[in-house]
């Protein structure tokens, strides 16, 4: 998951109802200021990105990527996979984004963040992890072959045995 630098205007804001929906714009690159309850989606840069829908402001990117997040359109609504968790800001939302709707879930303790952090890191590394490498054979197990010299090769073609 995407995790954001804390910014202080998230803090000390007043409670208020909490955003429900959100609509969603197919950009190619983001625009330098995102409108509220929209989720921008860059196909050509895999990313898609939103003001956080508690609404401290702060700009919440999500790169789409196995080891990342999945978009899902169904034409009309779009859905992200997994929940986006903003741990390092203020606010520390944590919601689910399911067609057009935003589900918010409990704030997770720290302990909960640190394992969702550890996760993450553990799904990058088995992602980009090289292939098992085959198991390789020792010299000692490798077919002997005989180095023949160029001289050699000469002297064999000439008949000469040595
Ligand atoms: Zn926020």
């Amino acid at each position: 998951m995407k995790y954001e630098k804390t910014m202080s205007r998230c803090k000390g804001l007043p409670s208020r109802p909490k955003r429900t929906k959100y609509s969603h714009q197919f950009i190619e690159h983001l625009p330098d200021n995102l409108d509220d309850g929209v989720l921008y989606i860059s196909v050509r840069y895999a990313t898609a990105a939103h003001r956080c829908f508690c609404g401290c402001g702060r700009e919440v990117v999500t790169p789409l990527h196995p080891t990342k997040w999945k978009l899902t359109f169904d034409g009309v609504t779009t859905s992200l996979h997994p929940s986006v968790g903003s741990w390092s800001l203020a606010c520390k939302s944590h919601y689910w984004l399911q067609d057009g709707r935003i589900d918010w879930a409990d704030m997770f303790t720290d302990e909960q963040i640190k394992a969702a952090q550890s996760r993450d890191l553990r799904d990058q590394v088995n992602y980009f992890a090289p292939p098992a490498i085959a198991p390789v054979t020792t010299a000692a197990e490798k077919p002997k072959k005989k180095s023949v010299s160029l001289v050699e090769k000469l002297l064999g073609w000439m008949g000469v045995k040595w």
